[in-house]
């Protein structure tokens, strides 16, 4: 049953995190009401603090029909009219900034300026970066022989259907709406059942600025209820997906059953290197950020530190000081750096991979354990300590499969080539950093580490325009500028025969179609 939806049952959980509301789909420009709820906990209290729907294959198809019959009017709009839509909700969102964050580190349980500085931000950049790439990008490419001429046209796949984790709800969320919106496509997202809200302020702030009915479409609930049924919809020609790579593997080949599109952006075990010659403690500052922002919770978070032997100790204590000195506290505190992770469970899960490490011969330098003196209103939170292990093998198994929490383990390189090997020993490879004062080097490691992405002295600097994604277990195809706009439409070409090269018949002569 759908009805108007009610802003003020997601607002009342912005201005209080004791606040019960109810998170709905939105389909068709409206919230849609549901028979069945999950609830939602608060992680950093451990609280439950709402309900999200718990969308299923009905909710789905009702969402792919919102989005079919949308589709064709939104692409008739034009690329501009189209970006003047996506600009006027990047500007309510921008304009909303402290709402959004609130209610992000509400879900997720990051510091608050992190969202505000970061996520919120993000969101409203992506929005605006495709709305202008798209209407900024020529109608068509023409390629002419002497006998014929061919039009190669961009033509929208008509929906796109989006899987979305819980790390960085709106930023991802954003970043894989935006280029298919942009280029003429109706949407059906489903967002992280753990971090619903943003998602639905979102789409509701789009049918507020004017978006035609079922252009933004939400579905809430789990993977295999919600998220399943829309992999696999004969009328989603196109699934984006970011999330673990196990789930990657399930959407995988449930699209290939079907000839889908898809793009997957899966995990990491991305190693952040340091030699000798590098500014040592610019190298630290970035080693600290790449291991413990948002918790550790970002697919490029570097879990592996691999330091040359000459400046290990020097690194791992200064790495070890960086992680006391993160401020651990309310994540809606301005002074917190480090807020709660995702959840119980998961927090869990981070400490068995720690105490495992542990039996297994690891040295705990810092962390390994909950942190003490919580102000009173998180006590019941899933926070764990920035953690940095050292002594294990780049073959255990905490330095091969993805932790996904504030946790680094460093490992000592004799050279260059013993830096690759290390770096390569894993089946994922999406990311690294490489600190070095030689920029020989630099391209060097640049070409040898197989990752989708090499940061020089730098983490997370993200240029729209470039490709983004992983190889091996990380990823399949690219995100970003270009590639993303390719991906949600299909190049249609359009061969029209010069006069001279077709004969008394109509036909053209076979070598001049060759
Ligand atoms: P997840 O795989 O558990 O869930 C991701 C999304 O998939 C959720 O919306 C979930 O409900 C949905 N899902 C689960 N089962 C499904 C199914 N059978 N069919 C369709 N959808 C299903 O991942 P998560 O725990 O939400 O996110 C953390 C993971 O995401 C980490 O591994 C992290 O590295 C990865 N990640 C990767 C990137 C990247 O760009 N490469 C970015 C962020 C996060």
């Amino acid at each position: 049953m759908a009805r108007p939806f009610q802003s003020m049952a997601v607002a009342s959980r912005l201005n209080s995190a004791l606040l019960m509301q109810l998170v709905e789909h939105i389909i068709d420009g409206a919230a849609t009401n549901s028979d069945q709820w999950i609830d939602c906990m608060e992680p950093a209290t451990g609280l439950v603090m709402g309900q999200v729907a718990a969308g299923d294959h009905h909710d789905v198809e009702q969402a792919v029909a919102a989005a079919t019959r949308a589709a064709p009017l939104w692409s008739s709009m034009g690329a501009n009219g189209r970006a003047a839509r996506l600009h006027a909700l990047a500007d309510r969102v921008e304009d909303q900034l402290e709402v959004f964050a609130r209610a992000e580190s509400i879900d997720t349980g990051k510091p608050i300026t992190l969202a505000r500085q970061v996520d919120i931000p993000r969101a409203v950049a992506n929005l605006r970066w495709f709305a202008d790439a798209a209407s900024g990008q020529s109608a068509s490419e023409i390629y002419t022989t002497a006998r014929a001429t061919s039009e190669v046209i961009r033509v929208p796949v008509g929906v796109v259907g989006v899987i979305a984790p819980w790390n960085l709800p709106l930023y991802l969320l954003t970043w894989k709406i935006a280029a298919p919106l942009a280029m003429g496509n109706a949407v059906v997202a489903k967002p992280s059942e753990l971090t619903p809200t943003t998602a639905s302020m979102l789409a509701l702030a789009a049918s507020e600025v004017g978006f035609p009915p079922g252009v933004l479409n939400i579905v809430h609930g789990t993977g295999p209820s919600a998220g399943a049924p829309l992999v696999a919809h004969p009328d989603v020609p196109a699934i984006t997906f970011t999330g673990g790579t196990d789930t990657g593997r399930l959407v995988n080949s449930a699209c290939a059953e079907l000839f889908k599109k898809v793009a997957l952006e899966m995990g990491g075990k991305n190693p952040t290197v340091i030699f000798a010659d590098a500014d040592i403690d610019a190298a630290i500052n970035t080693a600290s950020a790449a291991a413990f922002s948002n918790q550790g919770q970002i697919c490029l978070c570097g879990e592996r530190l691999l330091i040359e032997a000459s400046v290990h100790d020097r690194v791992v204590e200064g790495l070890v000081e960086r992680a006391k000195a993160l401020t651990i506290g309310d994540p809606l505190d301005d002074d917190t750096r480090q807020g709660s992770l995702i959840s119980a469970d998961h927090c869990n899960r981070v400490g068995r991979a720690v105490e495992g490490a542990l039996k297994r011969g690891a040295t705990c330098l810092t962390g390994g354990c909950r942190p003490d003196n919580l102000p009173e209103r998180v006590q019941g939170g899933a926070f764990y300590r920035p953690t940095v292990l050292a002594g294990l093998d780049m073959r255990d198994q905490f330095n091969t499969s993805e932790v996904f929490g504030p946790v680094v383990c460093a490992m000592p390189f004799q050279d260059e080539a013993h830096a690759i090997e290390l770096a390569n020993a894993t089946r994922y490879g999406l990311s690294a950093v490489v600190c070095t004062g030689d920029e020989a080097r630099a391209h060097r490691m640049g070409h040898a580490i197989q990752t989708g992405t090499v940061w020089i002295n730098c983490w997370l600097e993200r240029d729209f325009r470039v490709p983004f994604g992983g190889v091996k277990d990380s990823g399949l195809g690219r995100e970003g500028g270009e590639e993303a706009m390719h991906f949600a439409t299909e190049a249609r070409t359009i061969c029209t025969a010069s006069a001279s090269s077709v004969d008394a018949t109509g036909a053209v002569p076979r070598e001049a179609s060759s």
